[in-house]
């Protein structure tokens, strides 16, 4: 678990209660909900506190453990690791199903369209929408 060794570096006060939420942000594949999140803690910890869950994911993102996606209606959450910080994302508009890609122009791109201007660009947010494989062939869903 050198990732929690990570979030330790960090130098920030690692509670209990923060390891669990980190750690359930870690094994949960792709990208969690916060109640996606809330569900799978409270398996392990009846009775855990949902405003721990919401407290403590505001805090990985800040300490940039975590991102925070905004993909169609939902806000979703993903665990930063170590070359994984720059991925993008593919959103499903029919299943709402979430992809990640590497796009390795886009840091290039980014940076040559902001020195022009001397911008600082911490996170870039590139989201395609669209129709994933399956709904575009139709064969898993039903009509509609
Ligand atoms: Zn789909
Ligand atoms: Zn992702």
């Amino acid at each position: 678990m050198d990732r929690l060794e990570t979030l330790r570096e960090k130098g920030k006060r690692l509670t209990p209660q923060r390891r669990l939420v980190f750690t359930a942000l870690l094994e949960s594949p792709g990208h969690a909900t916060a109640d996606e999140l809330c569900a799978s803690i409270s398996h392990k910890v009846p009775g855990f506190q949902r405003t721990t869950v919401y407290r403590t994911l505001d805090l990985l993102v800040e300490m940039g453990l975590a991102r925070r996606l905004q993909l169609g209606h939902s806000n979703a959450y993903e665990a930063l690791q170590v070359g994984n910080e720059s991925h993008q994302h593919l959103l499903c508009d029919l299943c709402g199903a979430t992809f990640d890609v590497s796009v390795p122009e886009v840091p290039d791109w980014v940076e040559r369209m902001s020195s022009r201007i001397h911008f600082h660009v911490e996170r870039v947010e590139l989201v395609g929408h669209g129709a994933c494989e399956s709904c575009r062939h139709g064969s898993r869903t039903a009509a509609g």
